[in-house]
């Protein structure tokens, strides 16, 4: 949950995203404290922070782990880097047509 200062008393004041509509990027908001109407403007603020280490982005190799998910059949052969963002796909491990094609058949049992 966000605040804001009450330009009239210094109180702050909650500001509730949820209760947002986000077509507008600035809200009328009324201080719980001393009733004055001001204006809260919404800026999205972007932080960066550090994900890790990643030695393949210097020069070593990607660890390469499987992706789960469902259905199992889309992510076969389909493998992220476990430092990195990096994907790769292994072509021999994809489903097959026929694979896929079964899978649709039989429906979505897994
Ligand atoms: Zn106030
Ligand atoms: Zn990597």
């Amino acid at each position: 949950m966000e605040s804001v200062k009450c330009p009239y008393c210094e109180e702050y004041v909650a500001i509730y995203p949820e209760e947002r509509d986000h077509c507008e990027d600035k809200e009328i908001y009324e201080c719980p404290n001393c009733s004055k109407n001001f204006e809260v403007l919404a800026e999205l603020i972007l932080k960066y922070s550090v994900v890790g280490k990643a030695d393949c982005l210097n020069g070593a190799n990607h660890k390469w782990e499987p992706q789960f998910g469902v259905p199992k059949i889309h992510f076969r052969g389909k493998y992220i880097c476990e430092d990195c963002s990096a994907t790769k796909q292994v072509k021999e491990e994809l489903a097959t047509k026929e694979e896929w094609r079964e899978y649709y058949t039989k429906g979505c049992e897994e």
